[in-house]
């Protein structure tokens, strides 16, 4: 039986854990294949140099052989390393372990480079001056709505009258007009949602609403993703 080639691809590390006695599970975000779940052999071991650039917030180059259950890591270049400004602030840690909590469960196995490239991105604007919760909320607006998720900003979601509308539901798909707005919504700033929108566009906007931004993008990911996210928990405690 012929064995599948292996492959090379671009990947950022998701998750990892130990196994065995010197190997390593590592979760991949891939650019072409996907979320891949492969060991690192023998990266325990010894000072592995191999196993240094499998790290959270590197763009590595990989190369994988494909198994019937887990494949297995024979290589790992870094191509680029977004660590520096993000391992020691809180802020754009916290931001950035959320980027990887979302994009992993919007992945699937198979390649999606638009969400690549968008972690890519929120990753590098974390090297910046940007207010790292709003790059985070960049991420969830423009991520989600590749997803097939685009939210309603300026007309109502449910019967489409034009805005600036008072009230956000994400149940909804966004913003909810006085007649349409169902019980639970969130109030907002109309301001707010114009931020949004800008955010999604790729516009920087002022941090001044960014409390109520964040908390209308994290209601709006959790309610699509149907699950609690652990790295968004975090943030909110912050
Ligand atoms: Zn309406």
């Amino acid at each position: 039986m012929a064995s599948r080639p292996s492959w090379r691809d671009r990947a950022f590390v998701v998750r990892t854990y130990d196994f065995g006695e010197a190997d390593r599970v590592i979760v991949l975000l891939t650019k072409d294949h996907g979320l891949v779940r492969g060991v690192a052999k023998g990266v325990r071991k010894s000072k592995s140099r191999f196993g240094s650039r499998l790290q959270p917030f590197v763009d590595v180059d990989v190369q994988v052989y494909p198994g019937r259950g887990l494949s297995t890591i024979t290589a790992a270049d870094t191509v680029t390393y977004f660590g520096a400004r993000i391992i020691d602030d809180f802020d754009r840690y916290a931001a950035a372990c959320a980027v990887m909590e979302v994009a992993e469960k919007l992945s699937y196995d198979q390649g999606d480079p638009e969400l690549f490239r968008l972690v890519q991105e929120a990753l590098t604007n974390l090297q910046t001056d940007m207010h790292p919760t709003l790059v985070l909320d960049a991420f969830i607006l423009k991520a989600t709505e590749h997803a097939g998720w685009g939210l309603s900003l300026f007309h109502c979601a449910n019967c489409q009258a034009p805005g600036p509308h008072k009230a956000f539901n994400p149940a909804t798909g966004g913003a909810v007009c006085n007649n349409c707005r169902p019980t639970g919504s969130m109030d907002v700033d109309p301001e707010t949602l114009h931020d949004m929108w800008l955010l999604r566009g790729g516009y920087e906007v002022s941090s001044s609403r960014v409390a109520q931004i964040h908390r209308a993008s994290v209601q709006h990911a959790q309610y699509n993703l149907e699950t609690g996210l652990k790295s968004l928990k975090i943030m909110e405690q912050a």
